[in-house]
């Protein structure tokens, strides 16, 4: 009897763990399940609209999913339609592939007013992710403060920067690209508490903010050091030293005839949300960076804005009956080893950190443990899945409805664009109805 795998999630770390043991030649079946009905995770849901490129990866995992070994659960939320348990019953192993959904909370006074988001929301909502589809963010201001200097930070500032041409080939929802276009936002403060040198983001998307059609970025000058004296490996040396090089190319850019303006905020530190329900303002402390770590110094500014996204890093959640390290919001786990037939992948192994192909070696180690683990098949696997999922009136989505909701989505593309993004769950299911 072949081995009997679920893949709790479809993002990058689910399918290079499928794609590790199609490739390993594995007597197995593999079944992915999605809490949504449209698979790949943050390829669809993260990723910003307007870097296609990132998003050719799903061609790949396509490939697998349409393997005749595995099979694809697509609408079925484990915790809520299922439980953990029902799975880990039926399967010889278990992989958990289910990232970091959930916002680390920004902490400071006022973080609750209206007008705060965190960046999983955020982007989730530019992204026509269901779940934030009716955040509604009030962009009828003309300041945003975005907190953190990450790459999810500059892809915030980045889609709320660009033109309605700029994002024409993209499929940025349509519901976020009326509220953008309609916004008289000018400028976009990206609040460092750190500085330029220990800045996250990476260079491509760095150098991208000095190359918007009516956007200009501001730096101060006197953030930048001539040189990097921080001890740091050669990769994160060349990396911070073309980012200064962006970034003093970037001093004096002419903003003349650009009605918007990216504001690098280094060395600034939010200390609290300002405005009554509704967020006014940002009060930021100045810092001074010692021995890596960001000081006050008991300087204050404040900043006028009517929304304020928190970039500064995602947490994980997990369902019952799987260990939590509710402080790293991580799943427990030594090197991807959760319990015996249970491993993790992704972020919800490792934390919030790394591109894309980072996940590759997660999805490489766990094949190969199932595979050291396992010999021979004792759990009855998709067959009795599927039994329960009847038991409980469970409607699952295949891979070949998921296509016909993929072609749906493409027919009603505008000209030029990949897709038009379905953002309801409903409005996918009805395409099959
Ligand atoms: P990140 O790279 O860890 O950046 C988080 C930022 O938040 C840092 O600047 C951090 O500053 C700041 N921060 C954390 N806590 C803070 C606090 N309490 N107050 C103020 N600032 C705070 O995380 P991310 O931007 O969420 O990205 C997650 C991962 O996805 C990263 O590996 C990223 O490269 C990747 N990603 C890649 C792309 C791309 O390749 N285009 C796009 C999006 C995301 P400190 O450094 O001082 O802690």
């Amino acid at each position: 009897m072949p081995l009997s795998i679920a893949i709790i999630g479809s993002g990058p770390s689910a399918f290079y763990t499928v794609g590790a043991l199609l490739k390993a030649g594995a007597d197995c079946e593999i079944d992915v399940i999605e809490r949504l009905p449209s698979p790949f995770g943050l390829i669809r849901g993260g990723v910003a609209p307007d870097h296609a490129k990132t998003k050719n990866v799903a061609r790949a995992y396509e490939r697998s999913a349409l393997d005749e070994k595995v099979n694809y659960y697509g609408n079925i939320e484990v915790g809520r339609d299922v439980t953990f348990e029902d799975v880990a019953n039926c399967y010889d192993a278990v992989v958990i592939a289910i990232g970091s959904a959930l916002d680390r909370p920004l902490g400071v006074p006022g973080d609750g007013k209206n007008g705060v988001f965190g960046a999983a929301a955020f982007v989730g909502w530019y992204n026509g992710h269901p779940d934030f589809r009716d955040l509604d963010p009030d962009l009828n201001t003309e300041g945003v403060v975005v907190v953190g200097n990450g790459n999810v930070a500059i892809d915030c500032a980045r889609v709320l920067a660009k033109t309605s041409a700029e994002m024409a080939a993209t499929d940025l929802a349509d519901h976020a690209s009326e509220a953008i276009q309609a916004s008289p936002l000018k400028d976009i403060y990206m609040c460092g508490r750190r500085g330029p040198v220990e800045a996250k983001f990476t260079n491509v998307e760095l150098r991208e903010m000095g190359e918007l059609e009516n956007c200009a970025p501001v730096v101060d000058g006197n953030h930048l050091p001539d040189s990097i004296t921080e001890k740091m490996d050669a990769r994160d040396l060349r990396v911070r030293e073309k980012n200064l090089q962006s970034l003093r190319s970037f001093v004096g850019a002419s903003g003349e005839g650009k009605d918007k303006r990216i504001h690098f905020a280094f060395y600034s530190n939010p200390v609290e949300v300002l405005g009554d329900e509704k967020v006014k303002g940002v009060r930021l402390e100045k810092t001074e960076v010692q021995d890596g770590r960001a000081v006050g110094t008991g300087e204050f500014t404040e900043v006028a804005c009517g929304v304020v996204i928190s970039a500064i890093g995602y947490r994980g959640e997990i369902f019952d009956g799987v260990p939590f390290d509710d402080s790293a919001g991580i799943a427990v786990n030594e090197n991807g080893r959760v319990a015996p037939g249970v491993y993790a992948v992704g972020w919800i192994r490792r934390g919030p950190t790394g591109v894309i192909g980072t996940n590759k070696h997660d999805g490489d180690r766990a094949a190969a443990q199932i595979l050291e683990d396992f010999t021979e098949s004792k759990n009855p696997g998709r067959a009795a899945f599927e039994e329960i999922l009847i038991k409980k009136g469970v409607r699952w989505i295949t891979y070949e409805d998921w296509q016909k909701i993929d072609a749906a989505e493409q027919v009603a593309a505008n000209p030029g664009a990949p897709r038009r993004k379905f953002t309801r769950v409903e409005d996918m299911l009805a395409v099959l109805d």
